[in-house]
């Protein structure tokens, strides 16, 4: 009882603002049923692995296939090696003078530093004009980001990466930086760098510290991505 006095102002004057009860009732059901509209449609993604040729110097096979299959944005993965075993940290190249893949880049990189991955120098975002390796992502005709995660070369980030569930937490951190992204689904393409080229298929990019290789983790890095967006 002692609550219905404020109830009563409250439908005063909602009819007073409202043209009749029973537009009142269709506008009350409209906010209801607007928001159950928007949770029930499922945001969809279809992940295309890329493979065959991806050298520099102009359109090859990966980038002709993620133009065929109308991917939105396309990841490159690689793993870094130098010989200095010190050198760590992670990196991710943008395509030079493309503003939405130096936003993906962005992104992808916030969710890096949120699993605690180190940047490789004070910056860790890269055009492809400061590296000719990752120039060939420059021929992609959608955003495209090439991730170099950490150094296999190092001794830490290489036993980082063998720990058990460190590759499913860095694909968590990739498929959340890709949805980031991409908001509304779409085909992503995901490039295995070294794994399945058509020219060099024995090609397994750099050597792991831990005996294995890039182009192992690049295809079980994938292949977890894959996963997560379906
Ligand atoms: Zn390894």
């Amino acid at each position: 009882m002692g609550k219905l006095p404020m109830i009563c102002p409250i439908s005063r004057m909602t009819e007073r603002t409202m043209p009749g009860r029973r537009s009142f009732l269709a506008t009350t059901a409209g906010l209801v049923l607007l928001p159950l509209r928007g949770f029930g449609r499922a945001v969809a993604y279809r992940p295309v692995i890329l493979k065959g040729d991806y050298t520099r110097d102009s359109t090859h096979e990966r980038q002709a296939r993620a133009r065929d299959e109308g991917c939105i944005g396309v990841v490159d993965f690689h793993f870094n090696s130098t010989g200095d075993p010190t050198v760590s940290g992670g990196e991710i190249y943008y395509q030079e003078g493309v503003t939405a893949s130096r936003h993906f880049a962005e992104v992808m990189w916030r969710r890096f530093e949120a699993i605690g991955l180190p940047p490789h120098g004070n910056q860790p975002l890269r055009s492809t004009a400061t590296n000719p390796r990752t120039i060939f992502i420059n021929h992609y005709a959608m955003p495209a980001i090439l991730l170099e995660s950490l150094f296999l070369s190092n001794p830490e980030q290489a036993a980082w990466l063998h720990v058990g569930g460190h590759l499913g937490s860095l694909a968590d951190a990739i498929a959340a930086g890709i949805r980031d992204e991409f908001p509304g689904g779409g085909t992503i393409g995901l490039s295995p760098g070294h794994a399945y080229k058509t020219s060099t298929p024995g090609d397994k990019g750099a050597k792991c510290r831990e005996g294995d290789s890039e182009a192992e983790h690049t295809v079980a890095l994938v292949g977890l991505v894959e996963q997560r967006l379906k």
